[in-house]
């Protein structure tokens, strides 16, 4: 397993988490059995919020079972009452159901308590004035709640969120069906706003768990992508690891046999997580743009080219931690010595020497 850093917090939490939206198709037993086993495996990042009301017993067994060892990210807003997933501003049944939840996992914190799932203002308003931003702030003051977090397909929510300077975590879709086509009304925001966002959580210190990495197994099946052709687990799993901001990818899972997919991505090798397929498939904006894929990979200078442009794009926009780990890196763009080799190599038209002089210059270096 491999783990990132929470900045606020300094939590340890696993690029791969588990979201729950596929185990109500699962026996309780196998519901038990991938929670089990993903943890044996270093998993220690969980969604709690399934699709249906069943799987709810099992889960919170299982997670009860690995309290001390797993996170888990419990939402206010989600409710079950009907046997099926529901979705309330309505504070009072969401803080019943938020306190059902914690309940079911035998617990009396919540690593994550998540103002679930704002995509429009007048939803985020009512959040806010009708009980549950208060009840919340009180539950983290009183240590109920770890970490304030908030999920959202909205870029614009998300920045209303951000600028409240209280949350510690997002949850927020991301993969390359949303970033660069209007397929879904999940992927809100073009693809320059959507990534600036992801600076912006990165600067604010707040992590990203990524959900909907396939875009809900659309991405898997050639007939069903709007590319035409299929991603891999693996692909876009790394896609979203590599943009900024992000500490977890939480696919939803039905079984074990998911488990066991997700997990293949840390045999893979880099030829199988390399993603730059994708430049053959999504329009090619007039600007040429970074996207950290490494597929341009060795330079022969040393440069670590992906990660060199994604500080500097983090820098440009106020971020001093990642100006920092530029400044400390290894080797510096004014290294490199113009072979052109990453130009020859990138699928997505960037040139680097010219992008190289313009990160040396920016940093005096
Ligand atoms: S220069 Fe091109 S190949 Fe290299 S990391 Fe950036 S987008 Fe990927
Ligand atoms: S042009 Fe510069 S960054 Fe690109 S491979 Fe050559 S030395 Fe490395």
């Amino acid at each position: 397993m491999e783990y990132r850093v929470l900045p606020h917090g300094g939590d340890k939490i696993s690029v791969i988490g588990l979201g729950s939206a596929g185990l109500h198709s699962a026996t309780d037993a196998e519901v038990e059995r991938t929670i089990d086993e993903a943890v044996d495996a270093g998993v220690n990042h969980f969604d709690f919020i399934p699709s249906e009301a069943k799987p709810l017993a099992a889960m919170g067994r299982a997670l009860h079972r690995h309290r001390a060892d797993v996170h888990i990210q419990v939402h206010i807003g989600a409710l079950y009452g009907g046997g099926a997933y529901a979705w309330t501003t309505d504070a009072k049944p969401a803080i019943a159901e938020f306190e059902q939840r914690l309940a079911a996992i035998g617990t009396d914190y919540a690593d994550f308590g998540f103002i679930h799932c704002i995509d429009e203002d007048a939803d985020l308003d009512r959040v806010m004035n009708g009980g549950i931003w208060d009840y919340a702030q009180a539950r983290r003051a009183d240590g109920t709640i770890r970490h304030l977090a908030f999920s959202t397909h909205s870029p614009h929510i998300a920045r209303r969120l951000l600028a409240t300077d209280v949350f510690d975590l997002a949850m927020f879709s991301l993969n390359p069906m949303y970033d660069y086509t209007d397929e879904s009304e999940y992927g809100q925001g073009e693809v320059a706003d959507r990534m600036a966002l992801l600076r912006e959580f990165e600067r604010a210190g707040v992590g990203v768990s990524v959900m909907k990495p396939f875009a809900g197994g659309q991405l898997l099946d050639a007939a069903q992508s709007p590319f035409g052709r299929a991603l891999t687990r693996t692909q876009c799993i790394q896609y979203a690891l590599d943009k900024p901001g992000v500490v977890t990818v939480l696919p939803g899972v039905h079984g074990t046999a998911d488990l066991h997919d997700l997990l293949a991505y840390f045999d893979a090798t880099p030829e199988e997580r390399d993603y730059s397929v994708l430049a053959t498939c999504v329009p090619q904006s007039r600007e040429a743009r970074c996207v950290y894929c490494n597929h341009c990979q060795p330079c022969p200078a040393g440069l670590q080219i992906g990660l060199i442009n994604k500080y500097y794009d983090l820098a440009r926009v106020g971020d001093e931690l990642a100006a920092e780990h530029y400044r400390n890196l290894a080797r510096h763009a004014g290294e490199c010595v113009g072979c052109g080799h990453c130009d020859r190599r990138c699928p997505f038209g960037v040139e680097q020497p010219a992008r190289m002089r313009e990160i040396a210059a920016y940093f005096g270096m």
